[in-house]
């Protein structure tokens, strides 16, 4: 599937404009995560917590697509420890609920991609996605073109849920 990102190529464009690649062997998110908490907003994080980070993601589906991302780099959700996963699953909760106030969405999807099968653009690093669904929001550019109009500014999104996520109860 193609992604058209029309009213705000510039701004995504400082980010990169292409799908993060892990060609060099440095991780995409332990690279920015190690930078600290300076850099957060830079790169789209929206709250820390002890074991794991939710961020928005750079390549949307919808306006509020989440990755939350352990600290710890392992490629599966079974390799972490209990303690890691249940603040993973407990934050990953905590934002279904929240979503469905903020937004009232009409669904929600959430899942994590695993192997090189799955089509997961960050392997090495698990994380769970998680994002808001709407009645209506496969359109028929994705049914007919194979193409997603994204019509929303992401870093307008990242400053709307600032303060949500901030707030968020685990
Ligand atoms: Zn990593």
């Amino acid at each position: 599937m193609d992604i058209l990102y029309a009213p705000w190529r510039s701004s995504y464009l400082k980010f990169g404009g292409k799908k993060p690649k892990d060609t060099s062997g440095i991780c995409p998110f332990c690279s920015k995560l190690e930078l600290g908490v300076a850099y957060d907003e830079q790169h789209l994080v929206l709250r820390r917590f002890e074991h794991c980070v939710v961020m928005l993601n750079l390549h949307p589906y919808n306006a509020g697509h989440v990755l939350v991302i352990p600290y710890q780099h392992v490629p599966e959700l079974h390799q972490l420890s209990c303690e890691v996963r249940g603040e993973l699953m407990e934050v990953a909760s905590a934002i279904t609920k929240m979503y469905q106030e903020l937004f009232a969405c009409d669904g929600l999807n959430m899942g994590y991609n695993s192997g090189k099968a799955s089509g997961g653009s960050v392997p090495a690093h698990m994380h769970i996605h998680i994002l808001p669904r709407f009645i209506g929001d496969t359109g028929f550019l994705a049914a007919l073109a194979d193409t997603k109009p994204i019509s929303f500014d992401i870093n307008a999104v990242y400053q709307q849920l600032k303060s949500p996520f901030a707030s968020l109860e685990i």
